[in-house]
């Protein structure tokens, strides 16, 4: 994977420099790499890409306040649930690389179509921001910036939620979000366009109230880009934080 080597932070990079003295397992199956093989097997990953929602089903059927298209690249279920669990829990940050060639090519056929002023992560909440030590959607949000050439601009904050939103019913997590973003810089977002980016998308409670926060502000558009996103069937329950 050359991209990986050329464009990637020096973190992930990093990586890939330790992989020639210590070998590693695939990020999902254990089962040991190869020098040229990177975050997972062969195997792994093409079970990950069958979970591919593809570019023209790319977009998310949605009716959220706030926000017009919403995209998302993968289906959040099996070897993709695990994936983005080992790169939360156990800290792996790196093996989101796997999606940046992905990314890439959705970036310029899809979103480069869209005039964006600003690319703006989706915060985590702070507490799990001092457990994890990165935001995984801030690592997606540069990829997209590097390949559309928009600034990423870290425009939103996040109050610290008591509650896990895990635990709660789709309706619950739109009460429970209500306020929680704010904006953390007085420069204008008046009249400009966005495009939010988070890893994964569950009922869009997070997006929609994100959205919100940057429209009520005198944004002009906003649309969400998410790597993954939950299949309805399983949207109402399942457990994923956002
Ligand atoms: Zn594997």
């Amino acid at each position: 994977m050359g991209h990986f080597m050329t464009t990637a932070p020096l973190a992930l990079y990093g990586e890939a420099l330790m992989r020639l003295i210590f070998p590693a397992p695939c990020g999902l199956c254990k089962t040991m790499l190869e020098i040229d093989e990177r975050g997972v097997c062969p195997n792994c990953k093409s079970l990950l890409w069958k979970l591919r929602r593809g570019h023209a089903e790319g977009a998310v059927q949605h009716s959220l306040a706030g926000l017009v298209h919403a995209w998302a690249l993968f289906s959040y279920e099996g070897p993709f649930k695990d994936l983005m669990a080992s790169i939360k829990i156990l800290k792996k940050r790196w093996l989101l690389a796997l999606f940046f060639e992905e990314i890439r090519q959705f970036s310029i056929q899809q979103l480069q179509k869209s005039p964006y002023d600003a690319i703006v992560p989706i915060p985590l909440d702070p507490g799990r921001w001092l457990e994890r030590e990165f935001n995984q959607a801030e690592i997606l949000a540069a990829e997209i910036s590097r390949s559309l050439k928009i600034p990423v601009k870290n425009l939103l904050g996040k109050h610290s939620l008591a509650e896990k939103q895990s635990r709660l019913s789709k309706k619950e997590r739109l009460i429970h979000l209500r306020g929680a973003f704010f904006l953390k810089t007085k420069n204008t977002v008046h009249g400009l366009r966005f495009l939010l980016v988070d890893d994964v998308m569950t009922t869009g409670a997070t997006a929609q109230e994100a959205a919100k926060t940057l429209k009520n502000a005198g944004a002009k558009h906003v649309d969400l880009w998410a790597l993954a996103h939950t299949p309805p069937a399983a949207g109402n329950r399942t457990g994923s934080p956002s």
